[in-house]
């Protein structure tokens, strides 16, 4: 056994000691087994997950903002005992909405983390488990205890973290842990075992010529010792198993190519470049895909292939900005009907209210009118924002933590900034894309709602093939149920959604007396605003806000306020227009 280690009995507090002081940004150390995030986050739902170490950067690596609150380490492949789970709740618990635990599927984990959950239940703790179950190598039926939690747990910490940084509460929480745990299936593969370093001898031995399908993380042998095969040979077995175990017709997908620790860079390459084109000849849809070392065994020469199914709301959580040590973005998928870039000659797209001082992009004329009207929207929705950034912080500050009018204003002037690369596309493509830079860009809680409407606007557009005011109450109302599925809200919790509801009805009435859409638009906005200033009286439900209890009434919801300011930069954008030409929204 050749290792990079000292002694056996060190290695576990050196790895932990060797994470943290590396990224004391992200992580700080609670105990010589539990991390945590170095800037805690309260008022949330807290991620806890763990298990035996030796598959780094798993856990520790996922503990960040957007992902996991604690993670807690056992010996190399043992489980953390009971009051060491225990340890991590009691870390993170106090000041958090709830606590979620992420348990990968061993009868070890699974004891010691329910044990720590009923412990702290009966504490008075919110909380809740999930159990990941992905490993399609082992049949449920043959296999007593179920399948085994592999890789496609990082997918579980990603989506449970964005929405529980959303704010959605522990029930929420446990949904998206729960759909993503339906959803996810991994299989994997090594060509040479691993090996404990208090062991001192592998797993399991395979000879020069020989596999292992269907392995664990645990340097446990797989379930089917065969000849070595090229590397395509592999993939296709595994992904024949992982597709007909679960329905991915037409499916939009996330794929995780990882490896086991010992595989480097340029087989996982290899690998993945086979899955692409098998998931492609499938025509299954990848969103959004991942290769490099995310939960290893060790040394262990192998891979493992994840396939998250997608829905709209897991895209959308999977998306969402993260900071951990060990997550990096998916490459998106550029939609199929991106138009080519542009010559560097071409005109970008006009802006209608650039700021003062700054000279405004001519326009090309040869642009698609929609996407051109909703470039001019955008930059003077952000223009609204601008303006009353101060006032929209103000809001927040007595119940809320004083940052939504810095956080809009900060999302929108990105938005602004990008328009003259994003005008170039489709107006569907737009507004996808500013949803996108919104998420990313404004955080908090309002951005990832903000996105979602601008996300759900895109969609009705694109079905629609057109922009129209009918369109544009569709995409609300749609952006309104996306809202309120992913942070659980409704009318009268004090929220954002409390300007949309009335927005909506006063475009549905004006939709149906044939209004015209300038009209209809300052209409749906003095509706928001009304909307807005009747949160006053209520205690909110939702939100940083909900924590004041009573103490919230009094106040108007600065989202709510900010959401009647857009609306109205849209009606006066598109007046402006209706003077320019006809505005035929
Ligand atoms: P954060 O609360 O994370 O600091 P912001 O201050 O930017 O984010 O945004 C706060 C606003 O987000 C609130 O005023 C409210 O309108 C909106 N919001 C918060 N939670 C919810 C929710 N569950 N549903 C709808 N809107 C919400
Ligand atoms: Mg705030």
């Amino acid at each position: 056994m050749k290792k990079f280690i000292n002694r056996p009995e060190d290695v576990e507090r050196q790895v932990v000691d060797g994470y943290v002081k590396t990224y004391p940004g992200i992580i700080a150390k609670a105990a010589d087994d539990i991390v945590v995030r170095a800037r805690r986050k309260t008022g949330k739902v807290a991620l806890v997950s763990g298990g035996g170490m030796g598959h780094e950067p798993a856990h520790l690596g996922y503990v960040g903002e957007g992902m996991l609150d604690a993670a807690v380490g056992g010996a190399i492949y043992t489980s953390p005992a009971e009051d060491r789970v225990k340890a991590a709740i009691d870390a993170v618990a106090p000041g958090a909405t709830g606590v979620l635990l992420i348990v990968k599927n061993y009868t070890g984990d699974v004891v010691n983390f329910k044990m720590a959950a009923s412990e702290a239940a009966e504490e008075g703790v919110n909380i809740a488990y999930v159990v990941v179950d992905d490993d399609v190598a082992v049949d449920g039926s043959s296999f007593t205890v179920g399948r085994r939690g592999v890789a496609g747990t990082v997918f579980v910490h990603k989506c449970a973290g964005a929405a529980a940084e959303a704010g959605a509460d522990l029930a929420g929480v446990e949904r998206v842990a729960k759909k993503v745990i339906a959803n996810v299936r991994t299989m994997g593969v090594a060509i040479e075992p691993c090996t404990v370093p208090a062991a001192g001898k592998p797993g399991f031995t395979l000879a020069d010529d020989e596999m292992e399908m269907g392995v664990g993380i645990h340097g446990e042998p797989g379930v089917r010792r065969a000849a070595m095969e090229p590397a395509d040979a592999m993939v296709d077995e595994i992904l024949e198993k992982i597709l007909g175990d679960l329905d991915y017709a037409n499916a939009r997908v996330a794929v995780l190519v990882n490896g086991a620790g010992g595989t480097p860079p340029y087989e996982l390459a290899i690998v993945s470049n086979r899955v692409h084109d098998v998931l492609a000849s499938r025509g299954i849809t990848v969103v959004q895909s991942y290769m490099g070392s995310y939960m290893t065994s060790l040394e262990m020469r192998g891979f493992s292939i994840s396939v998250l199914r997608l829905d709209e709301e897991l895209e959308h959580l999977l998306a969402a900005p993260a900071h951990a040590v060990a997550w990096r973005e998916g490459a998106a998928a550029p939609a199929k009907e991106v138009a080519a870039p542009a010559p560097a000659s071409a005109g970008a797209v006009p802006v209608a209210s650039a700021r003062a001082g700054e000279t405004r992009p001519e326009p090309s004329g040869a642009l698609d009118p929609a996407t051109e009207r909703v470039a001019r929207v955008l930059a003077a929705v952000a223009d609204t924002l601008d303006a009353h950034k101060d006032e929209l912080t103000e809001l927040d500050m007595p119940i809320g933590d004083s940052d939504h009018g810095i956080n809009m204003a900060r999302g929108f002037d990105a938005v602004r900034a990008q328009l003259p690369e994003l005008g170039t596309g489709d107006a569907a493509t737009l507004l996808r894309k500013a949803a996108m830079t919104i998420i990313s860009k404004v955080g908090g809680s309002s951005g990832p709602l903000y996105g979602t409407l601008l996300r759900k606007l895109s969609v009705a557009v694109k079905r629609a093939g057109t922009l129209s005011l009918a369109i544009f109450a569709q995409g609300l109302e749609e952006g309104l149920a996306g809202i309120e599925e992913l942070a659980g809200g409704a009318p009268g919790d004090k929220t954002m959604i409390d300007a949309m509801v009335p927005a909506l009805a006063s475009l549905k009435d004006s939709l149906a007396a044939e209004v015209p859409a300038a009209e209809a638009l300052s209409r749906a906005a003095r509706a928001a605003a009304d909307g807005a200033e009747a949160t006053i009286p209520l205690v909110a439900r939702k939100g940083r806000a909900s924590y004041l209890g009573e103490r919230s009434a009094g106040h108007k919801d600065p989202g709510a306020a900010s959401f009647a300011y857009c609306l109205d930069a849209v009606a006066k954008a598109v007046a402006a227009e209706g003077t320019r030409s006809d505005a035929a929204a």
